[in-house]
């Protein structure tokens, strides 16, 4: 069984990943930073993040483990006190594996023969590049929806529906939901302008595509990543085929996470 970790740069988040590294090559286990079978991250929901992003090539290889050395996240689920339980539980395979979807995101442009490919474990969003009104065409499964006029939309996995999407009014979608939700920001809806004015969400197999009326730029952001595009013929966003693998040593259900972080623990 072969392991790496990723830390967090602060002091406790390092000591802390010092720690589980000495524990796990104690019990025989073997460090690997190429392709190992547990991606274990130590600091918050954003190390995983950064991790996910290491390793997106190599998803269907590789399970993660979140351990947070701060506040509890949704991807570091785990304390720093259940370091043993963590190590105790890979040595005598007492472990589950959960896969949470992903969202596909691609970039056309007029220039044809170029194309980019993003995969997201969040959430995507584009905004207008200079900061004015963002319009585009919205369509869904291959039929024109709606023209969007606003700041920007949000596209996010089920398991990113309580990050930047709770903070613009979307709903909560448990992640064995396999589907991409989509949120405006700040629309403009007037006797002119129209949008839908509330989240979609849009099963697998369904892509929406953007295609921009005023502008060709957008700024956009793919989890914590941010990307500037010119010259854009259209953006497509999709469920991924792919998805990501949580190891799971305890039953910890997502609902009461959403509580513990949201409500009361
Ligand atoms: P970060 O790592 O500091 O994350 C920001 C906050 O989002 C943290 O409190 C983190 O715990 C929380 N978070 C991350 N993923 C989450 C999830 N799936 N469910 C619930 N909370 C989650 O900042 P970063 O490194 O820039 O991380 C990027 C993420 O920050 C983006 O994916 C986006 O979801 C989020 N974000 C949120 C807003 C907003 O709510 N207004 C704005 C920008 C970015």
């Amino acid at each position: 069984m072969k392991f790496t970790v990723i830390s967090r740069a602060d002091d406790h988040s390092k000591e802390t990943a010092q720690e589980v590294r000495f524990k796990m090559e104690k019990m025989g286990l073997l460090y690997e930073e190429e392709i190992p079978d547990f991606v274990i991250t130590v600091g918050g929901d954003g190390t995983l993040l950064y991790a996910f992003h290491r390793f997106k090539s190599k998803l269907d290889k590789v399970a993660f483990v979140g351990i947070h050395t701060g506040h509890l996240g949704f991807y570091a689920d785990w304390t720093v006190d259940e370091i043993d339980k963590l190590v105790n539980a890979i040595i005598n395979d007492h472990l589950q594996v959960v896969e949470y979807p992903l969202l596909d995101v691609s970039v056309s442009y007029l220039d044809a023969s170029r194309e980019m490919k993003y995969v997201a474990l969040n959430e995507a969003t584009i905004k207008s590049s200079v900061g004015n009104t963002m319009v585009v065409d919205v369509e869904v499964q291959n039929t024109l929806f709606e023209t969007f006029r606003g700041d920007g939309l949000c596209f996010s996995t089920p398991s990113g529906s309580t990050a930047y999407n709770k903070s613009l009014g979307g709903a909560i979608l448990h992640p064995t939901i396999s589907a991409m939700q989509m949120a405006e920001m700040a629309s403009i809806n007037n006797r002119v302008y129209r949008t839908i004015g509330s989240s979609l969400v849009i099963p697998k197999h369904q892509p929406c595509v953007l295609k921009p009326i005023n502008k060709n730029e957008f700024n956009m952001t793919v989890d914590h990543l941010h990307v500037f595009h010119s010259g854009v013929r259209s953006v497509e966003f999709r469920v991924s085929e792919k998805t990501i693998r949580f190891a799971r040593f305890r039953p910890h259900p997502f609902w009461k996470r959403v509580k513990e972080s949201f409500i009361t623990d």
